[in-house]
């Protein structure tokens, strides 16, 4: 469904990423899983469009991406942070990538109403994210990026500046959201606890490759590597 095929990115001296495979079925959930600086990041920008890679291709449903412009590609990104638009309200947030795309105004309000729904929202549509809590407006966020329906969802570490309960609640909340929607997720993590919790496989990155990729259990009862055994093994 999804194939990253032998991709490689240089910052001029710095190689963020020198060789990353991976071919992720419809539907998946995937987890990036790795130490800072071992290319989690920059891969997902690569595959949202953000990053051109200087080697290798990605391929959806068998046809190259890399010449599609991001706001073509219908993947979805949710950050680590700030990521609403400060000055539009929640239900213009989640209209905003309707809109861009055409839709009517009718449509657009039912929409924007079952996505505050889904993620348990309801009735917040007025309120302007300063209003609302870290957690909440990560909801919001996943609302507007799931809004269009898009084949893939690319989550950067969106839980890393909420508190453990919130985290949890929003775990939950994404694994429910998968099941419902059949979205392909790829979800950058680097915590260990996390990935097992929520992923159908784990891709462990170390140093711009991953090491290795398989369900929780593979990783846990036959590592690959040293790296992949102290990485997943030692859980905090
Ligand atoms: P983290 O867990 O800290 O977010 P990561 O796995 O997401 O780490 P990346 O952000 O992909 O790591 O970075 C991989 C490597 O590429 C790092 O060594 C980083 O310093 C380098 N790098 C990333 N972006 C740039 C850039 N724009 N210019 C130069 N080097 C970069
Ligand atoms: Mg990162």
């Amino acid at each position: 469904f999804l194939e990253i095929c032998n991709i490689r990115k240089e910052y001029g001296p710095v190689v963020a990423v020198h060789d990353v495979r991976l071919t992720v079925g419809r539907g998946e959930f995937m987890t990036f899983l790795g130490p800072s600086g071992s290319g989690k990041s920059t891969t997902l920008y690569i595959l949202a469009g953000f990053e051109r890679p200087t080697g290798g291709d990605i391929l959806l449903e068998g046809r190259t991406i890399l010449d599609t412009p991001s706001h073509r590609r219908n993947i979805g990104m949710v950050f680590q942070r700030y990521t609403l638009f400060p000055h539009l309200s929640v239900g213009e947030n989640v209209a905003f990538p309707l809109k861009v795309r055409g839709w009517s105004k009718a449509d657009i309000t039912g929409q924007v109403r079952r996505m505050l729904s889904l993620v348990r929202l309801e009735g917040f549509e007025d309120r302007s994210p300063a209003q609302m809590s870290g957690g909440q407006q990560q909801r919001v966020a996943l609302a507007r990026a799931l809004a269009y329906d898009p084949p893939v969802l690319l989550m950067d570490e969106p839980l890393s500046a909420l508190d453990k309960k919130l985290r949890e609640e929003i775990q939950h909340e994404i694994r429910r959201i998968h099941q419902q929607t059949e979205v392909t997720i790829l979800y950058v993590t680097h915590d260990q606890e996390e990935a097992l919790r929520l992923s159908d496989r784990i891709a462990v990155f170390s140093r711009g490759v991953i090491d290795q990729i398989g369900t929780g259990e593979e990783l846990y009862s036959n590592p690959a590597t040293r790296f992949v055994a102290e990485f997943v093994g030692d859980s905090d």
